[in-house]
């Protein structure tokens, strides 16, 4: 099912291709020694480099490089072995030197792809044009005084890289895909923190509409949107202004855009400057970035094990379904915490009760997984109380969600409870005994042949016991005595 929007002269196809500033996760600046971390004091944290004081010299932050090369592997990108820093030259408040030092005709990272799985199961190879390391400009703040703009340096010099993909994306849907499945691929690479709210990951959003089959059409770039939701808006409106534009008897002129999620649409920033008009050249003070193929290949042996292989290994290790490990190798933690559980158990079971109650219990006490009440250790310990009949299933959900209010054990809840699962035949058949005497005329429907009562007279057996007993064990006592 391809996604179209529909004009006066029939169906339009959307064309996106996004380009994503992810910030690098590092100690220091890309160029010089001063700290990184977010929230910091304004411009506590700013060498002179960063304030591009006259004569001095900007030196390459190996780890940055390394966090690059990782992300272009990660990517199953090229590695450009020799690649070159250049000056981007624009004059703006928050930029002291008056150039962006990017890299622009030879990036560190070439092609690569990134694969991404629709609602309706199918997957979808999307291209990776390139990335390239490049510095953050610094923050002006427009809200601190009614006259002046301050400008905050903390983010100058911050290492980022940008991730531009092929225009393969044909739909919001796609884009969200594609954003979601970086994020994950940069959170398990520990390359980027994939934070859009606190900015670390923005994308700049290239739209355009064309009839099928024909050559792509001229686009417009919705700049520094924060996040996956503004995206998907972002593309809708931008296509749609395009469409009627179209169907207007207009044309699209490339240009810059803002997307204002207040009122669900783009308007226009600035035209869109040539890439001469940056003036682009070598930076003379820094050499030619040269990598030693060993290095690299050193780096690609320590890589983690990445989203798709963990996924694909959990489903075949754990006879769990392939959509079942996507949901649970979204994020690390959700994988590693699973493999705890399942490791020596059913791992199917373990899958359920983690993807059903657990997630449903984290969700009601307002937890993440980081912060769980319920250790990995403990959700298995309740999987094993179940396993040996100690509870049944609907008890194990009451434990549960007790483990999730108070963060006991599971052993000890159901002791101070008295909800051990009842075995013994003797009560069973006297709980069946009293649900029989008390409904005389379900018993004689029953016997009239109305055997879908079934089910009603194991309810009632399983609410005089309070929900303890046995389930194969009270079925049985039921059908003898029916
Ligand atoms: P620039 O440097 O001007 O931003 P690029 O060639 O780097 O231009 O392309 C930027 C982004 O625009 C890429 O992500 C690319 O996929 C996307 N793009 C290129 N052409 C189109 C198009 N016709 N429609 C939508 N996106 C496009
Ligand atoms: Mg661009």
């Amino acid at each position: 099912m391809s996604y179209t929007l529909e004009g006066s002269s029939g169906s339009w196809e959307v064309v996106i291709g996004l380009e994503v500033h992810a910030q690098v996760i590092s100690q220091s600046k890309l160029f010089s020694g001063a700290a990184t971390a977010f929230g910091a004091e304004p411009n506590t944290q700013v060498s002179f480099v960063d304030a591009a004081f006259p004569g001095m010299l900007p030196v390459i932050n190996e780890a940055c490089v390394a966090q690059a090369v990782r992300t272009g592997l990660g990517l199953e990108a090229h590695i450009n072995l020799v690649s070159r820093f250049d000056r981007k030259n624009y004059f703006y408040a928050d930029l002291p030197s008056g150039y962006q030092i990017s890299q622009y005709e030879h990036p560190i990272v070439g092609a690569g792809t990134i694969e991404i799985e629709l609602s309706n199961g199918a997957t979808k190879k999307i291209g990776v044009t390139r990335l390239h390391l490049e510095q953050d400009a610094g923050k002006s703040l427009h809200d601190q005084n009614a006259t002046k703009s301050y400008i905050d340096l903390n983010r100058a010099g911050v290492a980022l890289m940008e991730i531009v993909s092929e225009p393969d994306l044909r739909s919001p849907e796609e884009a969200g895909a594609y954003l979601r499945k970086l994020r994950t691929v940069l959170r398990y690479l520990g390359t980027c923190d994939g934070n859009m709210e606190e900015g670390s990951m923005r994308a700049d959003v290239n739209v355009s509409v064309r009839k099928h089959g024909e050559p792509f059409r001229t686009r417009c770039e919705v700049k520094n949107v924060n996040s996956i939701r503004f995206v998907q808006q972002a593309v809708e409106a931008e296509a749609k202004r395009q469409i009627a534009l179209y169907e207007d008897g207009g044309t699209v002129l490339q240009e810059t855009r803002l997307y204002d999620p207040s009122r669900g649409e783009t308007r226009s920033m600035r035209s869109k400057e040539d890439a001469h008009d940056y003036r682009y050249f070598p930076d003379p003070d820094l050499l030619p970035l040269v990598l030693d193929e060993d290095w690299v290949e050193s780096l690609r042996a320590e890589l983690p094990e990445l989203p798709d292989a963990k996924r694909a290994r959990l489903s075949r290790d754990y006879g769990i379904p392939f959509y079942d490990a996507g949901v649970l190798v979204a994020e690390q933690v959700i994988a590693d915490f699973y493999e705890a559980v399942a490791k020596g158990r059913d791992g199917k079971l373990a899958a359920n009760w983690m993807i059903g109650d657990f997630f449903a219990g984290l969700n009601r006490t307002g937890h993440g997984i980081e912060d769980s009440p319920v250790s990995a250790a403990a959700l298995g310990k309740l999987l094993d109380l179940m396993a040996d009949s100690t509870i049944n299933g609907k008890i194990a959900k009451e434990v549960l969600e007790v483990m999730m209010d108070t963060g006991e054990d599971p052993a000890a809840i159901i002791d101070a409870r008295g909800l051990r699962q009842v075995t013994d035949t003797g009560a069973i058949d006297a709980a069946v005994d009293t649900v029989l005497a008390a409904n005389p005329d379900k018993l004689a429907e029953y016997r009239g042949g109305k055997e879908k009562l079934f089910g009603f007279f194991v309810g009632q057996v399983m609410k005089v016991m309070a929900g303890k007993g046995n389930p194969a064990l009270v079925n049985e006592a039921v059908r003898k005595k029916l």
